[in-house]
């Protein structure tokens, strides 16, 4: 892997692709964790002497409309405050403008350059990752510094389009990304699985990925009612996933011994937080009920099996988390898992989100911050941002 250590940086023009793609509200930023992210690639740019310029998408960029609420100025703001100089902000993704703000810069200084994905509004240039912007961005700098993970699985001009031209290599925060994931390419064993979420479809590349090399794969949340009802259970009116209930079949037949589906769960009639739930085994869920979390058994089934794993990786919360009656499974088991000291690597998304809010997510192994990026990680497939850089 190649990391920002491993190039010589020293005195040059360095364009750094963050992930600022932060929620902003009436102008101001609500969090600021992923510029927080981005400090100590660009502060170890700042030691090197270099001239910094910086790139990121924010939002979505389809109509004029989009351009107001999505101006990147805001990050320059609280960058400036985070670093403690002056951040100079270009308006213009490019142009003699841009180009003269650059000129202009001393070393240490650092450049924002607006939203990438402006540049969407003119066909899309920035997303479908048009070469003759990545070339253009490419000619602003010496040296290519890929830091956004959220973005490595997608091929935009701005990560693999600039990368095509420049020496380039990856962030810290990307490096401690891959590090943690490249430890499922060959994980020790037991090597244990936990999926849940919504949809049996989010998952299915990444449970055909993972089912060879996994010990056990663990499943819960709603797509687990999809795998009962592949078994013949009556599952009332939760989750179903039709369409997937003979890719359920399939894996279940052909691997019956590693994947563990609930033995109870949490029902009730309706889709809130108002009723009160009622514990039930898999077998007695009537027809007009919905199974909203796992239940006691299951947990416990759960934490015997993840006791003795040498590493874990977890994606998708196994109940309804936003609703606090069904979060419970999911914050005990991550609790046990802390309190234990196992080793586990949360796969992006909602459970890095749930373990957040319950107040685990510095305290376990790793939590990966790309929801789409870790998910076709844990495919197997190749992702063009660090096919790029390879
Ligand atoms: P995902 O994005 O696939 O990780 O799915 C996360 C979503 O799954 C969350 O919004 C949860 O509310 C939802 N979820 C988890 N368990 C269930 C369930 N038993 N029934 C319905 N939705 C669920």
């Amino acid at each position: 892997m190649k990391t920002l250590k491993d190039l010589d940086i020293s005195n040059k023009k360095v364009i750094i692709r963050c992930d600022f793609n932060v929620p902003i509200k009436d102008g101001k930023i609500v969090d600021d964790t992923r510029i927080q992210g981005a400090l100590d690639t660009i502060k170890y740019c700042i030691d090197k002497n270099c001239k910094i310029i910086l790139l990121s998408h924010l939002g979505r960029v389809k109509e004029e409309s989009d351009l107001e609420k999505n101006d990147l100025y805001p990050v320059s703001i609280r960058l400036s405050e985070l670093l403690g100089k002056n951040v100079l902000f270009s308006k213009k993704t490019r142009g003699e403008e841009l180009e003269e703000m650059i000129n202009q810069m001393n070393p240490q200084d650092v450049l924002l350059i607006q939203n990438t994905r402006y540049e969407d509004l003119d066909g899309k240039k920035e997303s479908s990752n048009d070469s003759e912007l990545g070339k253009y961005w490419a000619s602003l700098g010496e040296v290519f510094v890929n830091d956004a993970f959220g973005t490595i699985h997608r091929a935009h001009a701005s990560n693999v389009g600039i990368a095509s031209y420049l020496p380039s290599c990856f962030g810290f925060l990307v490096e401690k990304e891959l590090n943690a994931l490249s430890i499922l390419d060959n994980p020790p064993h037991p090597f244990i699985v936990i999926l849940g979420g919504a949809k049996v479809s989010d998952k299915i590349g990444v449970i055909k990925n993972l089912v060879k090399k996994a010990d056990k794969i663990l499943i819960g949340g709603g797509m687990a009612f999809t795998f009962l009802k592949a078994e013949g259970y009556s599952i009332g009116k939760s989750l179903l996933d039709e369409e997937n209930i003979d890719f359920c079949k399939e894996i279940l037949k052909d691997y019956k011994d590693k994947i563990i589906l609930p033995v109870d769960v949490a029902v009730t009639n309706e889709y809130t937080n108002e009723e009160e739930y009622r514990q039930k085994e898999i077998q007695e869920i009537a027809e007009n009920e919905m199974g909203l979390d796992i239940g006691e058994k299951t947990t416990n089934l759960f934490k015997d099996i993840i006791n003795d794993s040498a590493i874990i990786m977890w994606n998708g919360p196994l109940g309804v988390y936003e609703f606090d009656q069904y979060k419970k499974n999911t914050c005990e088991l991550l609790k046990y898992m802390v309190d234990k000291n196992l080793k586990v690597i949360l796969g992006g998304g909602d459970i890095v989100a749930a373990s957040e809010e319950a107040g685990y997510k510095e305290k376990v192994y790793h939590a990966s911050t790309g929801g789409g990026a870790t998910l076709e990680y844990l495919e197997g497939k190749p992702l063009p941002g660090i096919e790029a850089i390879k």
